[in-house]
This record gives C-alpha cells, structure tokens and sequence, in this order.
C-alpha cells in the first residue's frame, strides 16, 4: 500500500504511480482509480486530486481532524488545477469551481456524500456570471451550491430547502426549476442564506478555503453516515476500508447550449446486449440524473436522444466506451458532461449488472477473445446467480396491465403496497411480502428496500436510486411509472379511475416494467444458453464436486437440472412428516408392547422403501448420502392440546397415558440430547429398519434399471469412537441379516457427520471405521461457539453491529474457530485413512465465502440445497482459480461446442 496521501490527475504528463491494480483501487477508491486511469489513456477528464482512504482512516484515528501534513498540501493541489485550467480558486474574475467526492474501494452508490459548486461565494459568483456570460446559469449553480453545502457540510435539513423551492415555483405558476428566470434564482439564493441563518446561527461562509476543507471532512464523515453503515452490513463491506475524496474541476451540464450532463453504461446492464445504454439529461448537473428530479432522454434510438440531438458527441462516447471497455476488459459504467459542445468523462467503474447480463457479458466478452475463460468465470459473482434461479409470472395469467414503468431491475414480485420505508420493514419482519411504492428513494429507504419484494417509483429513470440499488440487490424494480400517482396523506396510489391502498397486493414485473393489481402466479425460469455455456466452463474449472441436500423427488429433479453431481444430505426425518408416515412414526414411538412395536415398524419399511425408491430412480449411478434419522424422537410427538386428543382418538390410547409418555420423552435442551446416533444406541429398530428399507430400494431399483446406486449411508451426531463401533456392528449384523432374505450382498459406503467439536478433535480415531465424513457445519457451529442456531439471531443484530461478527456464522463459516476444527479433523482423519472421503452439507456449502475455505481444506465436495447449487458450482470453480491448483479440464461437451460454432 503506497504511503503518499494525495494524488494527482488531469495535468499532463500524467504522473506515474506505480500502484498494482488492487493497490490503487484500495488507496485511491474506485472513482479516483477510474480517473487517474481514464487520465492515463489521454481519455477527457476535468484535473483534480484525490485525498487517499490513508487520510480518511487517519481523520477518523485522529478524532475528525485532518492532520497538518495533509493541510498543508492541499493549497499545492489546488494550484495544480489552477494551472490546467487556467482559473483561480476564489478568484473575482475567473473563479475556479470544484466538485468534492466521495469514492470508496467498493461502490456504494448513493450511499455518500457530494458536493458540486464548491468556491462560489458572492464575489466569485459575479466571476462566473462573467466567465460564463450568463448571470441565470452563475445563480443556479450558486442556489445548487448552497443547498449542498448547508445540507451535507452544516447539517441544515433538505426540505426546509426544497420547501420553500416548491412553494416558490408554486406562487408563480413555475413548473420545472429549468423555468426559473435569473431574478428568481437570485431571490432563492437570498432566501437559502437566510435558512442557512436561521437554522444554524451562521451566516453561509464566503471564504472558499474554508469551504473545501469543511467540506472534504463532512465527505469523510459521510463514510461513518447511518445509510452507509446499513449499506455497508446488507452487502458484508469492511467498514474499516474508509473513502477516498476527488476533489475536481468542475464542468458544467447546466451550461447554456450544447450542455447536459448523463450516465452510459457500454452494454445494458440488465440483457448484457453489447450496444451503449444509459440516459441524459440536457442542460443539467449530474446529481439530477441520479436524483430522478427529470425524467433524463435515452441516449438513442429516440427523437429527442442524445444520438439525434449531438450526434458528433453521442460517436465520441461511444468511441470512448469501448476504449474503457477494452483496458479495463469488463462493462463500464460511465458519467459524463457536455459542457459548451466538450465531452468531459468524470468517472467510469464496474457497471452492475443483473445476472443475466453478468453471464452474457462474461460469455460474449471471451468469445470475442478480450478475456479467458478463467477471467471470465473470476468476473462473476455466484450469488447473483439466485436472481436467474427465481420464478417470474406467467405472462397469460396477467392479461392486462395496470400501467407501465421502466424495467428496472429484472425478477417478478407480488406484495402487499406499503409506502414507507419504515412499514416495508415492519410488515416484512411480520413475515409479510410488501412492494414498497415512492415517488422516488432516497438512500435513507436502504433498510426498507432490502425489506421488500419489490419497488415501484412513479419518477425517475434506469439510473435513478432506486433502480440501480435494486439491481445491485436483485430485486424486481419498476421505475419513472408516471401514471402512478401517489396520496401520501390516504396511504394510496391511484391510476387513472383505479385506487390502490396500502395493503393492497399487487404484482411488479421487473422484465416488462408492468405493474398489475393483486398477486399473479409464477413461472419456473428458463436458463439462458450463455448460462449453459458458462456453467460449463466452471465444471471444467472446479476441483470439488457439487451435491445438493434433497429429499423428495421434485427437490431432486431441481436439484439434478441445476447440475448438481449427487446429494450430499438427505435428512430421512423430512419423509415422516407427511400425515400416514407421522401416524406411523408416532406409533411407533408409543408402542406399548414388542407385537405392536413389530406392525409399526412394517409400516415404517414400507413407507421408507418407497420413499428411497424413486429417488434412487432419479440418481442414477450418483452417489446419495442417506442419514438416518437425526432429531430427538419427541420432536415428532403431537403437541396442541387438539392433537394429542385427536391421535389418542386415532391410535386408541388411553389419554392420561399419552400425555405420561409424551411428558416423559419430553427434553429442557433437546439439540444436545436424545438424538441422532444416541437414539439408535438406545433403540436399534429405527436404524435397522432404516437400512433394511434401503437396501430392499437398492436391490429393485437395481434389477429394474440395470445401474448401481452409490448408496452412502451417514449416521448423525457421533462424539466419541464406542457410538460408532456399537453402531457398525448393528449395521453389519442387519445388512447380513437382509442379505440372505434377498438373496445376495449390495454394496454401500458408510460414514457419519461431524458435527461435534469432539468428534474433530478424535477424528483419527472415527475415521478407521468409516468410508467418509460429512461436516455438519450447522450443529459443529452451534456446538463449537455455544451458540443456538435457532435462538441467536435475536442479538446477532447487535454483534454485528458491534463488530463482534462480521457475518452471521450460521451463513458464513467462522473459519478461525469452526474452520480450525474442519481442518484438525481433515488432516488427522486422513493421516490414518488416506482414501476417506470428505464433504460438507451445513448450510455453508453453499456460501461462496465458506467454499473458498473448503478448498482449501481438500474437501472432496460441497453439498447444498438446489436452488443453491448453481452458486456452489461457479464458487467452487473460483476457489480453485484462486487457489492456484491445476487440474485435468474435462473436454467441452458437443452441444456446448455446437453452440460455439452457430
Ligand atoms: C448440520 O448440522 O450441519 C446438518 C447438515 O444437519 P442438520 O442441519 O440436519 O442438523
Ligand atoms: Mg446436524
């Protein structure tokens, strides 16, 4: 990391910094790396410097102040753009105006604070008004600046500002702020000095040093801002990164003219089509894009474009993002400003995208030769797959649409309207699917975007808050419907006749941009070829295979087209709680003497065989890991007082004697008590029933479809190596016994979960007896931390926020805790049994996080649930990109290869 506090950009030649890559985009933020590469390629860009996260993190160590070694500098900077462009910071005659910026190493869009216009004051305004020749234009950057200053700088709140814009523009029947004459405007710049007064005691500061330095300490500050933090834990951000600040020239888009100012992404961000896509805005500044204050013009293929209003520029930033494009080899996302007739370019970074666009883009962009494969894959991230994953609405059962808005982010939503940020949170925590429905969002709506199924604004465009949030959180998004019209003060929306209140559900296409009343049923998706093609190549590109955690034949089939390679879990007590298994198992339970016992258990082989039959059916010659039963028995007693009396009713058993048994097998901690193996210890039947009923499926499915099942049979919960050797032995004398009744030996493999802390630390000594382990990262976490994992989420909030958890670690595994012992068990388990097989089937299996870890155990596979595998198949094959191992690349299959020819 380079120690130097202050970069510069814009003033040829431009310097050399002799950053790697990583170390820029750490130290300078993503904006400023953009710019001083953008400077670097001779691309437009207004001079400026960048304050490093160095100076952010030291401001922050030294309690708000920014050291004087950094003071010091900044005057030398300034010169630096004083030179270039040939103006004066504070000047009478020819004001040098700059833009202050926040840009972490992560984008946060929205997330931080901003300030345009910064150096006017009221001498400097006659300067620019000069400069420029145009008085209206100098007023409505100084009203602009104003507003910024006080909002961001000393704390005085927008809407006393916006208020009193509204109530103007109102008195004088003036519609669009771009209507606003130069008398008007000198009014309202009157009128905000006196607010900035009256709400803080100070008058608003003329001397422009003192602006720029307030001012580059409240962007800093705007790191630590509640919004940001809440960004910052929705999306696992490191708060300790800290934020770069861009200090700029400014251009100016509210010129006069050939101006305005907008926002191209080089290939659309939500199909991944290779054509430039955004939206501008004429005679603007970039803030009222983002804002949504007018609804922007795309920038072609429409009458009033940017490509048929300035057909020479629209050539020019086309030419310009495909040169970004091919140095930074990914999609940009680029803001820029017309000032006078001159393309300027103020930033360009990563564009987000949906992920169907991530995979298009990936696949095109390595089939054109800019990147590999293996770039491609690194360029991914595998939890955006769930959005490809998710069902969308069928288009014939929804007609007619209420109205239509800009497909924002793609993925279909049906919810209960809500109209605050704060009920979309309370509903949702109510188990409640809502829509949350604005005018627009704001970054404060954060949580309650998150919270929602959906958004719908009535304003703004593609690049508007809340679209480009949305899509970063793969939510279904409809923006700028304009037919929606919303009634704050009656909670409802209406369009044309129709009214729509609060509560009222309706549906939300993100594809189309429809927006239909009540709730739509939903299509399974269709994968997309590039998704085909993709997977594919991190097939090729993984070590570890992929399983999934299924037990009934439709989770099964999912999980098979997803591409899972085999099921790592099938959790058995999940096939009783369907009505005549539960009757069974709870008689069996209750059994009162060795003939009733004896009928009960018949029914359980029954039942049990033709559960594994079809299943068996499906795999084919994949391995399935079947676990025996695992939960405490009382967990499948009845516990209303209605159903106690109505399964005493049903199996005849005396009341009273029900209610004495169920009291018995009653347990105060029942996740550390009677269960898994321990039952099977003390009640052999279930088990050897169990295996009985799995070698008969075997045996038919065999004969019936002529391939051998990999049957892996896995006990749950073994601490200590007596509980296995016990259980082996009844597993060996029940397999002999089955057998000789059908007639022939089957073969199966045999391991146990770990999932005690004790059986990790004696792994050598389990290992022996078995052909595999399976790490129950769910129970090994709530066992190591002695933390319950259905209590703990209520003070999670808390540790989180306290820096105590950096994740949850029931989602992401705690790899100095949890993860030593993976690696203890790993390394002694296979030092006395080379060829023991490994795996992992907790809820981690499908944590990209969590299977970079596992790769570098040596697991053998991650399992998962299905509509997880996708993200397991691709995490996995980043793991081993990253680990630097090689491996033998299977060939491409035929029809991918076809593909690639058509
Ligand atoms: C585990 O403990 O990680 C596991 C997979 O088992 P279960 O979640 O069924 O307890
Ligand atoms: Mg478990």
């Amino acid at each position: 990391m380079s120690d130097a506090l202050i970069f510069a950009f814009g003033k040829d030649p431009a310097p050399v910094y002799n950053l790697s890559p990583e170390e820029a985009l750490a130290c300078l933020g993503g904006k400023g790396k953009g710019l001083i590469d953008m400077h670097a390629l001779s691309l437009p860009v207004p001079p400026g410097f960048i304050l490093s996260t160095t100076v952010c993190r030291s401001y922050f160590a030294e309690k708000f102040t920014l050291t004087k070694a950094v003071q010091d500098l900044i005057p030398s900077y300034i010169s630096g753009i004083e030179s270039v462009t040939g103006k004066t910071f504070g000047c009478r005659t020819h004001p040098l105006l700059v833009s202050v910026r926040s840009g972490a190493p992560v984008s946060m869009p929205g997330m931080m604070d901003t300030i345009l216009n910064l150096g006017l004051n009221d001498e400097t305004l006659e300067g620019l008004a000069a400069q420029s020749g145009d008085r209206r234009f100098a007023y409505d950057c100084y009203r602009r600046f104003i507003q910024m200053y006080a909002v961001v700088v000393m704390g005085v709140p927008d809407h006393l500002f916006e208020q009193y814009l509204t109530i103007y523009k109102s008195a004088k029947a003036i519609e669009q702020d771009r209507d606003l004459l130069e008398t008007d405007l000198a009014e309202i710049v009157a009128h905000y000095k006196d607010i900035v007064l009256d709400h803080t005691g100070y008058a608003f500061p003329q001397d422009v040093h003192h602006q720029l330095l307030t001012a580059i300490k409240a962007v800093f500050e705007s790191w630590m801002s509640a919004r940001a933090q809440v960004y910052r834990r929705i999306h696992g951000i490191s708060p300790d990164m800290g934020t770069a600040v861009v200090v700029q020239a400014m251009v100016f888009g509210n010129a006069q003219g050939e101006s305005g100012t907008g926002v191209a992404f080089t290939r659309d961000p939500s199909t991944g089509v290779a054509e430039l896509t955004g939206e501008f805005l004429m005679n603007a500044q970039g803030e009222d894009v983002v804002a949504g204050i007018r609804t922007p013009q795309s920038l072609s293929k429409a009458p009033n474009s940017m490509e048929a209003v300035m057909p020479h520029l629209y050539a020019d930033l086309k030419a310009l993002g495909l040169k970004l494009e091919n140095h930074f080899k990914d999609m940009q996302d680029i803001e820029f400003t017309v000032e006078k007739g001159r393309l300027w370019i103020l930033q360009t970074r990563q564009g987000k995208r949906s992920a169907k666009a991530a995979l298009k883009i990936a696949v095109d962009m390595t089939e054109s030769g800019l990147i590999t494969e293996d770039e491609a894959l690194l360029m991914v991230d595998p939890s955006c797959l769930t959005q490809l994953l998710h069902p969308t609405v069928d288009m014939r059962l929804a007609p007619v649409s209420l109205c239509k808005g800009l497909p924002a982010s793609p993925g279909a939503a049906s919810g209960r309207v809500v109209f605050t940020a704060e009920a979309a949170v309370k509903q949702a925590e109510l188990g409640l699917d809502v829509i949350l429905v604005r005018t627009e969002t704001s970054p404060e709506d954060i949580e309650g975007i998150h919270a929602s199924r959906g958004i719908l604004t009535s304003r703004g465009g593609m690049t508007s808050h809340a679209a480009v949030v949305a899509r970063g959180m793969g939510k279904a998004c409809v923006c700028g419907a304009t037919e929606v019209i919303i009634d704050r003060d009656h909670q409802s929306f209406t369009v044309g006749d129709e009214t729509v209140r609060e509560g009222d559900e309706i549906t939300i296409i993100g594809q189309t941009g429809e927006v239909h009343l009540g709730r739509i049923p939903t299509l399974e998706p269709e994968l997309s070829d590039e998704f085909h093609v993709f997977m594919t190549w991190a097939d090729r590109a993984r070590r570890m295979k992929v399983r999934a955690n299924a037990e009934t034949p439709e989770d099964l089939a999912s999980a098979l087209r997803f591409g899972a390679e085999g099921v790592g879990l099938c959790r058995t007590e999940h096939m009783f709680l369907e009505k005549k298994r539960l009757y069974a198992i709870r008689r069996l339970i209750l059994a009162r003497d060795v003939e009733d016992r004896k009928k009960c258990l018949e029914d359980l082989l029954t039942f049990q065989r033709e559960d594994f039959i079809p299943l068996f059916k499906l795999m084919g010659p994949r391995p399935i890991t079947v676990r025996l039963l695992d939960p405490p028995l009382h967990e499948f007693l009845p516990r209303k007082e209605e159903d106690i009396v109505k399964f005493a009713e049903e199996s005849k058993l005396p009341l009273d004697e029900l209610r004495d048994r169920i009291r018995d097998l009653h347990e105060v901690n029942p996740m550390l008590g009677h269960r898994g193996c321990r039952v099977a210890i003390t009640f052999p039947e279930i088990y050897e029933t169990q295996i009985q009923a799995l070698l008969e499926a075997l045996l038919r499915v065999e004969h019936a479809e002529g391939f051998s099942v990999a049957l892996e049979i896995m006990v749950p919960f073994i601490a200590t190596e007596q509980e296995m050797l016990l259980l082996k032995a009844s597993i060996t004398r029940i397999t002999e016994k089955v057998y000789k009744e059908l007639g022939q030996p089957l073969s199966f493999t045999l391991g146990t979960m770990i999932e005690l802390p004790r059986a990790a630390l004696l792994a050598d000594k389990i290992a022996p007896h078995v052909d595999f382990f399976s790490f129950g990262t769910n129970d090994l976490t709530q066992t190591t931390m002695g933390l319950s994992r259905d209590d703990a989420a209520t003070f999670f909030a808390k540790y989180n926020e306290k820096g105590i958890f950096k994740e949850d670690p029931f989602a992401t595994l705690d790899q100095e805790g949890v993860g030593a012992l993976i690696k203890m068990a790993v390394q002694k388990g296979r030092a006395v049994k080379p060829t023991l097989k490994l795996g992992i089937c907790g809820e981690h299996g499908g944590d990209p996080k969590s299977i970079d870890f596992f790769e570098s155990c040596g697991l053998d596979y991650v399992s998962c649930s299905p509509y997880r595998v996708p993200i397991a198949r691709l995490a996995a094959a980043q793991a081993t990109l990253r680990s630097g191992r090689t491996i033998v690349r299977a060939e491409i299959p035929q029809k991918i290869l076809k593909r690639k020819k058509g």
